[in-house]
């Protein structure tokens, strides 16, 4: 049997119908309306698209911010705010007629590696999307990491630097504060004043300067862009050491738009872990690039949803 994997995003919604073994039948996107009332129209018109005459099991919502699992809604989604307190399941199920469940966008991305993507060979696995923010996903002896409200896995909000800058949650010094895409721009930035004469200097003079703008200078050999990433690098691995303590992972992927500086920034990454984490967990982990993209999240999510009379996933696995 199919499954329906959607992944609702602040500018995009994605849907898939996707079978057991990853492939995707067919696919939907819309843009994400900012108005509360047209945005339960475009998740459910989504569906209904992409289910057309497709049999299928179940559906699976990925959504960004704090899910509270039991009540199948989602709390607080800064980057999302339209979505929050929304009774998803209520609303949406009887319109599209086949059950439907709710998951964390970032632990749905972690479970479409897990299943089809850079875990697919092994049982524990840490996933990290470097965005805008940073998002995480744990799998430990294959199973998903929740947690008692199913809130769990929000590595990005690990404390790196008690005293960091100020992170989008609240806290300072987060992982997202010191190694997203975000924290990429804030840097590149204060170093770009530093060394004016540096390519990425001159940029910033013109214009503002993009995380992509940093990994191509660096790529051209600009010392700076590629301290900066280094130093990014450096942040990130600081945050997988401890990962790698806590859940012994077999493979951290590494995913998201500011993970397509490659090297860049994991060559920098995994020398923190040699440094810092423990044998003989560091000595196991593999830190590499995740493989599906931005694909993560609708194959994941599919592979996610219920079937409730048995409480099995649709997919297997
Ligand atoms: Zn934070």
């Amino acid at each position: 049997m199919n499954a329906v994997g959607v992944d609702v995003g602040g500018t995009k919604i994605a849907a898939g119908v996707v079978t057991s073994e990853g492939e995707v039948l067919n696919e939907a996107r819309y843009p994400t309306p900012a108005a509360r009332g047209r945005l339960l129209e475009s998740i459910a018109g989504a569906i209904e698209e992409v289910m057309g005459s497709h049999e299928v099991g179940g559906v699976c919502l990925a959504v960004p911010g704090l899910i509270l699992a039991q009540e199948n809604k989602v709390v607080f989604s800064p980057n999302l705010r339209a979505i929050e307190g929304i009774p998803l399941k209520g609303e949406l199920e009887p319109r599209i007629g086949v059950p439907l469940t709710i998951e964390n966008d970032a632990n749905a991305a972690a479970w479409g590696e897990f299943r089809f993507g850079a875990g697919s060979e092994i049982d524990n696995l840490v996933f990290v999307t470097l965005g805008t923010g940073i998002g995480g996903g744990v799998i430990t002896e294959g199973v998903l990491l929740r947690g008692a409200q199913g809130s769990g896995g929000e590595l990005g909000h690990t404390t790196i630097h008690a005293t960091g800058p100020r992170c989008a949650c609240g806290n300072r010094g987060c992982l997202e504060a010191l190694a997203s895409g975000t924290a990429i721009q804030r840097r590149a930035r204060e170093v770009a004043s530093e060394q004016p004469g540096s390519a990425l200097g001159r940029l910033a003079i013109e214009r503002t300067v993009l995380g992509e703008d940093v990994t191509r200078l660096a790529q051209e050999g600009d010392k700076a862009a590629l301290a900066v990433l280094e130093e990014t690098g450096r942040w990130l691995g600081i945050g997988l050491a401890s990962f790698v303590n806590v859940f012994n992972p077999e493979v951290i992927a590494v995913g998201g738009g500011a993970a397509k500086a490659g090297e860049l920034i994991l060559a920098s990454a995994r020398e923190e872990v040699q440094l810092r984490a423990r044998p003989p967990s560091r000595d196991l982990v593999e830190v590499m690039e995740a493989s599906l993209g931005p694909e993560s999240g609708v194959l994941g999510a599919a592979a996610l949803a219920r079937d409730p009379s048995s409480g099995e996933y649709v997919l297997g696995g």
